[in-house]
């Protein structure tokens, strides 16, 4: 099979504007770094956060302020853009979704603005950031279930909030294509991780949370930890570089218009194996305690990759084990520049 396509072999000159929405966060701050290191010169990165609370900032790429869940913001973004990559939504992990609903739904806005501006300023192509929270949960009730493959998302019944609007957007990308004829790219998300990310505040996920409470319990030298669960729910895990990639490939795939697609690690852990190889990097054993009435979302949640395989012949691929190392190392640098009076990421 040959190598899937990307922004630098479709045809996309080094000059045509890239927008990405939802730069000031964690996975459409590392694509527009990803596209400024492919020689992509007109990037125009977006996100309603103030610039100095960004959480990475690509120099030479036009950055912009502005709430993209209004109809006129979203005009003015898409103006003059070949491609346009919409990331940002009100998001968290398990502990801000099942609080949070209203704004998770509220999301619904975003898409709904952004796609109407891309397809008026005559976008060449439109990607989405769904999620594997748009699966039916019920599917999803064991820690050992089979993986999801893409047609497990109907009949639907998405996590509430946060998936029924994933699973709507997705639908617009779907009818902007049927009826519209535009070219819109839908990847479903399955938990991400890596340097950048949230870490500490209460959206950060399961992955940077345990590393932070390691480092938390090294720090502090009482030697325990709180897991949130009884520790046997599973996820797969996919490190920051594959998804940056990822999406670069599923976008620029014709076999892959308006059509929604796994976009996950196949590596399935306990939130226990998690945390021992957090404690593994860490080098230290700590005491688990079980908070079983905290948010814990699914029992168990996997990625099948058989279609992503067929199609693109590749897979996200960085082993757990070496993606965390590096996700706990930057945390441990975050953990250590808070205690000395420095900014980090999650201030
Ligand atoms: P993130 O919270 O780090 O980034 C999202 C960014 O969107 C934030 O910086 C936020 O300020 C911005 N934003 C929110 N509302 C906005 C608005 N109205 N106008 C402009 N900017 C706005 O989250 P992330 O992890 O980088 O997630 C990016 C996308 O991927 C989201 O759509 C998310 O739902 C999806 N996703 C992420 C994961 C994951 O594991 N991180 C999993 C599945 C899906």
């Amino acid at each position: 099979m040959s190598t899937p396509k990307t922004a630098k072999t479709s045809g996309l000159k080094s000059d045509d504007l890239i927008v990405i929405t939802g730069a000031g966060g964690f996975i459409a701050g590392s694509l527009v770094k990803y596209f400024h290191d492919q020689g992509f010169t007109r990037i125009r990165a977006v996100d309603k956060k103030p610039l100095p609370n960004w959480y990475q900032r690509t120099p030479g790429v036009e950055s912009i302020c502005l709430d993209v869940s209004d109809d006129m913001a979203c005009r003015k973004v898409c103006e003059g853009a070949v491609e346009v990559y919409n990331l940002a939504a009100d998001m968290g992990g398990m502990g801000f979704i099942e609080h949070f609903r209203v704004e998770c739904l509220r999301s619904i806005l975003i898409n709904t603005h952004m796609i109407e501006a891309a397809y008026r300023a005559g976008a060449q192509r439109y990607f989405y950031s769904s999620s594997a929270c748009a699966y039916n949960t019920l599917l999803q009730k064991d820690p050992n279930c089979r993986a999801l493959k893409e047609t497990d998302a109907y009949p639907a019944m998405a996590e509430r909030g946060y998936g029924w609007e994933k699973l709507v957007s997705e639908m617009f990308c779907e009818e902007y294509h049927a009826e519209r004829g535009m070219n819109t790219a839908i990847a479903r998300f399955h938990n991400v991780y890596g340097p950048n990310g949230t870490w500490d505040g209460g959206r950060e996920k399961a992955p940077a949370a345990i590393c932070r409470k390691v480092i938390e319990a090294k720090d502090n030298g009482k030697h325990q930890i709180t897991i949130w669960g009884d520790g046997h729910q599973t996820r797969s895990f996919m490190y920051i570089d594959d998804c940056t990639k990822g999406i670069d490939y599923i976008t620029h795939c014709e076999e892959l218009v308006a059509k929604p697609i796994n976009l996950g690690s196949s590596e399935l852990v306990s939130i226990n194996e998690l945390t021992t190889l957090a404690e593994n990097v860490g080098g230290i054993k700590l005491k688990r305690d079980y908070d079983l009435g905290a948010p814990k979302g699914v029992a168990g949640r996997n990625s099948d990759n058989t279609m992503i395989q067929q199609i693109l012949g590749w897979e996200p691929n960085t082993p757990l084990k070496v993606g965390l190392a590096k996700t706990y190392a930057w945390i441990e640098q975050q953990f250590k520049d808070r205690k000395a009076g420095k900014r980090t990421v999650t201030d």
